[in-house]
């Protein structure tokens, strides 16, 4: 029998590169491994499930067993990959060796952890995964009051969330607004205001230094000195590629796992893609990006060398009480910013000196012009 396409990782990655590599070839042995349990789920619903009233079985898809089907390949669960030879084109699962055709590494982005002291700092729970989902709604059960660390994109989709479920939401961030790294200070005040009408208490500026038992809950100790009750803590901090195994098997990394446009590593027959991909220097952790590689990449696998191009990738925002949609100016360009509208309703865009937009941020009824402005948006990876 022929040696198998290994991808790793069942995330949406995996599973759409899965999909068109079918739709190319019929014949070629398509084995997938995961850590987890290989269900197929959408991650970008995971902080959709409270509002919805979803738990882990109704965000989740498809059985693996129904994913091997569909796709003829075989999916191997709860299956960590513990390391790669590259020289002899085989991985590693603990003592089993696994040669690979062609190895693709879509094994995502993992959680990064705060510093926290305190008896209770073990039940800081993240959720980066539909198994850590279905954990933080068993931990949720019967509890009131969320603490969320973390005012990015994530720790204010959970916020709106959650609050949507009827938890009592307070929300820790070192930083003066939310979402610092993607949003212009105008549309973030927007949002900020957005969640505070839905009785989320923001507390920009310090950090949890400490977590401990109360009587009844959580006692969280902030580095200002402020205390807060609570019974859960969600930690939404942030994500970073994984990039360990990759590092240690010899491929080059940097922030991300570096891949030419072709999602060709450093190491022939190995490619990445996901969120654990640098893709010609752009580790973009979205859904749009990771289509577009994955029907490249399908191509490629199957014979014809084609090279990823990203257009504008504008991110929607799951803030339902302040809707979001932001488009920040590709790396290395240089632009002014100019804010138009006022309360929830801001129009804030970026132009360079000859008026060409760059990037935009919409929030509330301004939403509606994200079609109009995304046609004079330049792209990511031309
Ligand atoms: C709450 C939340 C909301 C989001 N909302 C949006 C949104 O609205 N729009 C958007 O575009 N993006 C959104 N994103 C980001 C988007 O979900 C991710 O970019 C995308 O799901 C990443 O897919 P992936 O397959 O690369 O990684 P993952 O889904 O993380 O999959 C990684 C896979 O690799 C496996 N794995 C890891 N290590 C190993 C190992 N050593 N051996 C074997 N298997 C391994 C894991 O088990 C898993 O199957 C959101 C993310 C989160 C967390």
């Amino acid at each position: 029998m022929d040696t198998p396409v290994v991808i790793v990782g069942t995330g949406l990655a995996g599973y759409n590169l899965a999909r068109e590599f079918r739709k190319l070839d019929n014949d070629t042995p398509l084995l997938l491994i995961t850590a987890d349990d290989g269900r197929s789920y959408s991650k970008p619903m995971l902080s959709t499930g409270f509002a919805r009233n979803k738990d882990a079985d109704g965000l989740c898809m498809a059985e693996p067993g129904a994913m091997a089907e569909q796709l003829d390949a075989e999916v191997r669960t709860h299956t960590p990959v513990t390391g790669i030879d590259p020289g002899h084109k085989r991985l590693w699962l603990g003592e089993e060796a696994v040669a690979y055709r062609d190895l693709v590494l879509a094994w995502g982005a993992e959680v990064i952890r705060v510093p926290v002291e305190g008896e209770a700092r073990d039940a800081l729970l993240a959720l980066n995964d539909l198994e850590d989902y279905a954990r933080f709604r068993q931990a949720a059960q019967g509890k009131r009051r969320v603490l969320i660390l973390g005012a990015g994109l994530i720790g204010c989709e959970f916020a709106n969330d959650l609050s949507l479920g009827g938890y009592e939401v307070d929300l820790v961030a070192p930083c003066e607004q939310v979402m610092p790294a993607l949003l212009h200070p105008a549309p973030a005040a927007a949002v900020q205001a957005g969640l505070e009408s839905l009785g989320v208490r923001l507390h920009l500026g310090p950090v949890l230094s400490r977590l401990e038992y109360a009587a009844d809950g959580l006692e969280a100790h902030l580095s200002d000195g402020r205390v807060i009750a609570c019974d859960l803590v969600l930690s939404a901090v942030g994500l970073r590629p994984r990039i360990a195994l990759a590092a240690a098997a010899g491929l080059a990394i940097n922030r991300g796992i570096m891949v030419d446009r072709q999602l060709r590593t450093s190491h022939a027959n190995i490619h990445a893609l996901g969120d654990c991909a640098e893709v010609d220097g752009l580790n973009l952790l979205y859904v749009m990006p990771l289509m577009a590689c994955a029907r490249a990449l399908a191509k490629t696998l199957t014979g014809t060398p084609t090279e990823v191009a990203y257009g504008a990738m504008p991110i929607t925002v799951k803030t339902p009480v302040c809707p979001l949609i932001v488009s920040p100016p590709p790396r290395g360009t240089q632009g002014e910013w100019t804010v138009e509208g006022s309360g929830g309703d801001i129009k804030a865009l970026c132009q360079d000196a000859s008026g060409a937009l760059l990037g935009y941020a919409l929030t509330g009824a301004a939403v509606q012009e994200k079609l109009a402005l995304n046609r004079l948006l330049p792209a990511l990876l031309p």
